[in-house]
């Protein structure tokens, strides 16, 4: 049994495709999600179809795989059993945890109805919605200025996800919509980007980072560095003492493990997430696995980063481990990680690479170039990328967005 269909649940299925085995695939959700996009369905550049795909369309033709789509609730360790939300209960041999991360408001949960996140495709959908329900609120105003909590964005946290998310959306006010609304003024438009520590992007090289930052200032972006948010309520942000009118706060902070390995009684680390030993089973359960961002995996100094490579290849190497326990052959040496080095990217044009050597780094064009590639045609598992391809080449050449539909919020009061 594999609980959760992302990207480590998908390739770890994937690798057990010819294996004699029955693998069953559990996930709350119907589809798996290509996360390191969805800031652009949040910002409209890409359709949320385009950047998801459904387990079953996946795995629905592997013949040993059962694809089920309910909440897992709990793990009986003794019994070898998975408890579904729906009353149902599965027995396994072995166990795969694949859960990955859900979102931490550092112990202020009371903030979450304020500040929504990006970690869903649910999550995308709604702040596009939120997002453009603003500018057309702005839009319907005699005099837009008077209300700039409408059009002030803040987001909290300058990891991946809140510099890639104020980059689009600088570009998006700058070149994509001042063309197209006559009182309201996008150029206007403040974002604010709020990080409690002394740089942006601090899995990267400080070279990378203070480049990252002076680009996002380039871009109009008020980057705040050493600005902790001490509240967010219905009215804004306080950030580092300033009180900020935003009807726009964007969480783009902390995360923590799902709890499904507390659930099931497992040794956690302070993140929530499964301690695993070399070989990738919890310690004590030789028959459980736990792979990807829900794992805790020793590294000299740390542990191993929450990124679609760890999933991967933690995925295919417990894959290759329960193939070669059933085939009764000898264990597999310690996994071993083999670090490619991190990406992000801000705006159309630019975006940042570094090796996890340190000895390749680059920043701007050729940089978003490698991006493109490899997120286009290595990352996405076997999904068909032409439309997202067309979507991209379309909006670029046209400076125009994809998916700018507002179907589900109410006009405001
Ligand atoms: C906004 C964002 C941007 C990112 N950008 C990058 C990037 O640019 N580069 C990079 O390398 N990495 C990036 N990452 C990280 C990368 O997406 C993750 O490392 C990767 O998806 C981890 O895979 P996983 O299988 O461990 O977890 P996930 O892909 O998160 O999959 C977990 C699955 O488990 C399911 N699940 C959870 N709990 C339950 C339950 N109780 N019952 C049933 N199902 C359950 C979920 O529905 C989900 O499908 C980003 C992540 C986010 C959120």
């Amino acid at each position: 049994v594999i609980i959760g269909g992302g990207l480590g649940g998908l390739f770890c299925a994937m690798t057990l495709r010819d294996a004699e085995v029955d693998v069953v695939v559990v996930d709350r959700a119907n589809h798996y999600l290509y996360q390191a996009l969805i800031y652009q369905v949040a910002t409209a550049e890409l359709d949320a179809g385009e950047v998801s795909m459904p387990i079953r369309e996946r795995l629905g033709r592997q013949k040993n795989t059962y694809v089920v789509m309910a909440e897992v609730t709990c793990v009986d360790t003794e019994l070898k059993q998975v408890r579904l939300s729906d009353d149902r209960a599965l027995d396994y041999d072995f166990l795969v945890i694949a859960t990955g991360l859900e979102v931490n408001y550092f112990g202020h949960d009371e903030w979450q109805p304020f500040a929504p996140t990006l970690k869903t495709l649910r999550d995308a959908v709604d702040l596009r919605e939120r997002i453009l329900s603003s500018f057309e609120h702005a839009e319907a105003l005699r005099d837009p200025s008077c209300c700039p909590e409408l059009t002030t964005f803040v987001l909290v946290g300058a990891g991946p996800t809140g510099v890639e998310l104020a980059g689009a959306l600088a570009e998006m006010v700058r070149d994509t919509l001042p063309r197209e609304f006559k009182r309201f003024d996008p150029t206007t438009t403040r974002i604010i980007l709020a990080e409690a520590g002394d740089r942006v992007l601090p899995s990267f090289s400080p070279e990378i980072s203070a480049k990252v930052l002076a680009k996002l200032r380039k871009m109009g972006v008020e980057v705040r560095l050493n600005s902790p948010v001490d509240l967010i309520d219905a009215k804004g942000a306080v950030v580092a003492g300033e009180r900020i009118a935003s009807d726009n706060v964007i969480w783009t902070a902390g995360v923590r493990a799902t709890p499904t390995g507390e659930a099931a009684g497992l040794e956690i680390d302070a993140m929530g997430r499964v301690v695993v030993g070399p070989d990738l089973t919890a310690p004590g359960h030789p028959d459980i696995y736990a792979i990807g961002d829900v794992a805790h995996i020793d590294r000299e100094g740390g542990s191993l980063p929450a990124v679609a490579q760890v999933a991967v290849q933690t995925a295919k190497y417990v894959g290759h481990s329960i193939i070669d326990r059933v085939e009764s052959k000898p264990a597999q040496p310690p996994f071993s990680y083999y670090d490619k080095g991190y990406l992000a990217t801000v705006g159309r044009n630019y975006a940042v690479l570094e090796t996890a050597n340190g000895r390749v780094k680059l920043a701007g064009y050729l940089a978003k170039m490698i991006w493109a590639f490899i997120h286009l045609l290595y990352q996405m598992p076997n999904q068909d990328k032409t439309t997202m391809f067309v979507t991209w080449t379309w909006s670029y050449v046209t400076h125009r967005l994809g998916s700018r539909v507002i179907i589900g919020r109410k006009s405001r009061p």
